[in-house]
């Protein structure tokens, strides 16, 4: 999509730290990280929400989850603790509207989140 922050970042338009990359995902770091540990697994597909998915992409979606878990062992966090969590629309907060899993580790993370 072309007004799409990740869609150009993924393009190489504009410059993100990779971390990670396959043919269906990469992994940026947040630019303003909540956290010691804050990526963001982000597909290449471009899908605006969680509410846009379809039955097709649930193997995707599978995906991003078990990327999820592959880099918070990666960086030691298997044990101690992570949290993944999509945001949908405004009172979840999403501001980029192409899907992204946050992955956040590396403080006490509070529940409920605010
Ligand atoms: P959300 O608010 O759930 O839509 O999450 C969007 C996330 O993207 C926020 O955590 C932002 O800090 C992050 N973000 C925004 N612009 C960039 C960028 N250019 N590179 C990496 N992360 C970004
Ligand atoms: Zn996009």
């Amino acid at each position: 999509m072309s007004d799409c922050l990740f869609c150009k970042i993924i393009a190489g338009e504009i410059p993100g730290t990779f971390v990670y990359q396959d043919d269906q995902v990469v992994v940026l770091q947040d630019i303003n990280p909540q956290a010691p540990m804050h990526l963001l697994v982000i597909p290449r597909k471009h899908v605006a929400s969680l509410n846009e998915l379809a039955p097709d992409d649930d193997a995707l979606v599978g995906s991003m989850f078990r990327r999820a878990a592959a880099l918070a062992k990666e960086h030691g966090y298997g044990q101690r603790g992570y949290r993944a969590v999509f945001n949908t629309n405004r009172e979840a907060g999403q501001t980029v509207f192409h899907i992204h899993l946050h992955v956040l580790a590396g403080r006490s993370l509070t529940w409920p989140p605010g």
